[in-house]
């Protein structure tokens, strides 16, 4: 079978479907307190979606419930307190189970112990297989769930400010993981009664530890933000005597910028609750136990992606400029990547820290990072640590390490609980997703300025409207991209002040200039690599390129899941490949195939099946090596060169821009919406 012939086949079959996107309409707020029925009991046999009587509201950002008529937006000013006094009623089992249906939410317990034996019996994979599943729907569970913010303060007993921060910043209605995880996390014991965690052998009131799978974009950070500033304000309400700073939370994340995000989100959250958030930075020191003698230098060592997590501004005890030794930052929050925190502690303990919470936990616990993650993990000596695991994707390995971690610290009623929304692994639902064969690397960066030049275009390729994100497999290969490419916007619309490239070789202060320069919609394309994707979160991002084919399955979904975020709708996913890159498709190809199936679309809407089964299978172990190593011919410096043609060429030839568009001077508005093909002036940035 010539695979060349049918990859064609597959472009020019793709190519007749393409749609034009629609423009990305932010989602209009869905109001949290508008539910005049709550308390009321519900009818049985309802529609599935209609269980919750804000489920038309919740249509913005519920990824999984039908699509209805959009209605109009209530009004944007109605910033009222939650309703303290209208009690949040348990439902009843079978509503219950409606709900977390109708959301497409399932919890599973994972029992630590049974499953450790399982890793060694892998041998005979379909029995293994046939085996889980009649386990699982064993270990089911159907914790309450939370269905109105508003329960937060009726319910759940969270601080008032705390509440009323949500409510300013517009957050109105749950998400489906907020939905699901914050009764767990919150209050373990109201959302799971005493008769079904008994049931199965287990306790919920010294907590639980807890792995939520959830798509990309779809509001992880305040499930778990949440119940963290809660549990401090707990702790300090009911202490007359220890009212001062206890670090008691450290989150995990894989990059500084990241980490970065969640101070700022936790800021947002916890502000005028006393409750503080701090990033680890290089030099801070924090309240440890053991040695307590630091290491300056060591500290300052940790370089590589983790650097300084968090904002500057709020530092108690970072002096003006030079650190000072004895100057030791007292935080409630610590938030941090894994080698800045675990270059720090050495062989120090975080003896009061309650609460770790891993964002990116698969990416925290592979190889990659696994030894500083587990490193802090043991560095959290408390008898009351509670773990808590946060992505879009977990393989069954990753769940194995974490039972198997817990398991020789745990007493062994803590459960393990796992929520997972929609399929696992699969790619937000909203997503366009395309598959562009370009035969040749060159074929790419014609590719790639036939999306850049949308008038150019012929009915080939999707439009896909600025600002987007291009993923390329190396930092050479974004640099080379970048230097390609930056003189392609005309200086009339910015030129090469809209293009830049963000990677890890850059010095901090220039990767943080460049993320406030796309959110602020300076930039309109950001040339990346892998570094920027997980977790970030830039809401106007309405296409994602990934110029070299993401090299794992989990890689796609992330790196597409940075578009098609809290339920914007429009988001175009473009991917290139080439002959080389066949051994990578039929992963990318099955999430993309899976994804649309989910979404309800049509079946074969973007990748047709005959496409997905002549792509040939590849083994778990060269999935290792791919994953690891990438495409072999891209990596290293030779590899990087992206153009043919000189510096020296591309130069003459900007400079002939140049003279053109300064002889166009009085014109230059009509040559900005011209080139653009787009109203530039109705676009108002990325937002943070
Ligand atoms: P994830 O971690 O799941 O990828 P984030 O926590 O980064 O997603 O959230 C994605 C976006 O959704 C953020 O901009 C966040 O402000 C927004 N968001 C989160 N929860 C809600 C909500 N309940 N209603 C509206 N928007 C939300
Ligand atoms: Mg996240």
């Amino acid at each position: 079978m010539d695979i060349l012939k049918i990859l064609s086949r597959g472009t020019k079959k793709s190519a007749s479907q393409l749609t034009i996107p629609k423009p990305i309409a932010k989602p209009s707020t869905p109001q949290l307190f508008n539910d005049p029925t709550r308390g009321v009991k519900r009818k049985r046999n309802e529609e599935a979606a209609s269980t919750l009587e804000a489920d038309d509201d919740l249509d913005e950002i519920n990824f999984f419930a039908p699509r209805a008529a959009k209605k109009p937006s209530p009004e944007p000013e109605a910033k009222t307190a939650p309703k303290e006094d209208a009690p949040a009623p348990v439902l009843d089992d079978e509503e219950v189970r409606q709900v977390l249906r109708s959301h497409r939410l399932k919890f599973t317990l994972l029992s630590s112990h049974e499953e450790k034996k399982k890793k060694k019996v892998k041998k005979s994979k379909k029995k293994e297989e046939a085996k889980p599943k009649a386990k699982d729907s064993k270990k089911q569970l159907f914790p309450q769930p939370m269905t109105s913010f508003s329960e937060l303060r009726s319910a759940y007993n969270i601080s008032h400010r705390l509440g009323e921060n949500l409510a300013k910043q517009g957050y109105r209605i749950p998400t489906e993981v907020q939905l699901g995880s914050l009764p767990l996390l919150l209050q373990p014991d109201r959302a799971i009664s005493n008769s079904a965690a008994e049931e199965l052998n287990f306790k919920t009131e010294n907590g639980i530890d807890f792995v939520a799978v959830a798509p990309t974009g779809s509001g992880k950070t305040l499930a778990f933000l949440i119940p963290a500033i809660n549990s401090v304000l707990r702790r300090r309400a009911g202490e007359t005597s220890l009212k001062e700073r206890l670090l008691e939370v450290v989150v995990v994340a894989p990059t500084r910028e990241l980490a970065h995000q969640i101070v700022n989100e936790g800021r947002k959250l916890a502000q005028g609750t006393g409750v503080k958030i701090v990033g680890m930075k290089k030099g801070m020191q924090i309240p440890t136990e053991g040695q307590a003698a630091v290491d300056e230098e060591s500290a300052a060592e940790s370089e590589d992606e983790a650097d300084s997590a968090g904002d500057d501004s709020e530092g108690e005890s970072e002096g003006e400029g030079e650190q000072k030794k004895a100057t030791i930052t007292k935080t409630d929050i610590l938030v941090t990547t894994p080698l800045l925190l675990r270059n720090y502690l050495k062989s120090r303990t975080l003896p009061t820290v309650k609460s770790l919470i891993l964002d990116e936990a698969d990416v925290l616990l592979d190889p990659l990072f696994r030894e500083q993650t587990l490193g802090i993990w043991s560095a959290c000596t408390s008898e009351s640590l509670r773990l808590t695991c946060w992505s879009a994707t977990m393989g069954s390995s990753i769940e194995g390490l974490i039972l198997e971690q817990l398991k020789s610290r745990e007493s062994p009623e803590i459960p393990l609980i796992r929520l997972v929304v929609g399929l696992k692994d699969t790619a937000v639902p909203s997503i366009n997703h395309k598959l562009i064969y370009t035969a040749t690397e060159q074929g790419k960066l014609f590719a790639l300025r036939q999306l850049l030049h949308p008038k150019s275009s012929d009915d080939s390729m999707p439009q896909m409207r600025l600002p987007f994100l291009v993923f390329t497999q190396t930092i050479e290969r974004a640099s080379a991209l970048h230097d390609e490419l930056k003189f392609d916007i005309p200086a009339e619309a910015g030129g090469s002040a809209r293009i830049a490239a963000l990677h890890s070789s850059l010095s901090d202060t220039a990767r943080s200039n460049i993320v406030a320069r796309f959110r602020a919609g300076e930039i309109w394309v950001l040339i990346t690599t892998d570094l920027l994707m997980r977790g970030i979160d830039f809401r106007g991002v309405n296409g994602v390129i990934n110029y070299d084919v993401p090299t794992s399955a989990a890689a796609y979904v992330h790196r597409v899941g940075r578009t098609g975020r809290a339920g914007h709708e429009g988001g175009v996913a473009v991917t290139f490949y080439t002959t080389e890159d066949v051994p990578y498709l039929k992963s990318i190809a099955n999430v993309i195939a899976l994804s649309e199936k989910q979404a309800g679309k049509s079946s074969e809407e973007s990748v047709p099946k005959w496409l997905i089964d002549s792509l040939p299978k590849v083994g778990k172990e060269e999935k290792k090596k791919l994953k690891k190593h990438g495409v072999e011919s891209r990596r290293g410096a030779k590899a990087a060169k992206i153009t043919t043609r000189s510096a020296w060429e591309r130069r003459k030839e900007n400079n002939r821009r140049g003279a053109i568009a300064g002889s166009k001077k009085r014109k230059t508005q009509e040559v900005v919406n011209d080139t653009q093909g787009q109203d530039d002036g109705e676009w108002d940035g990325i937002g943070d």
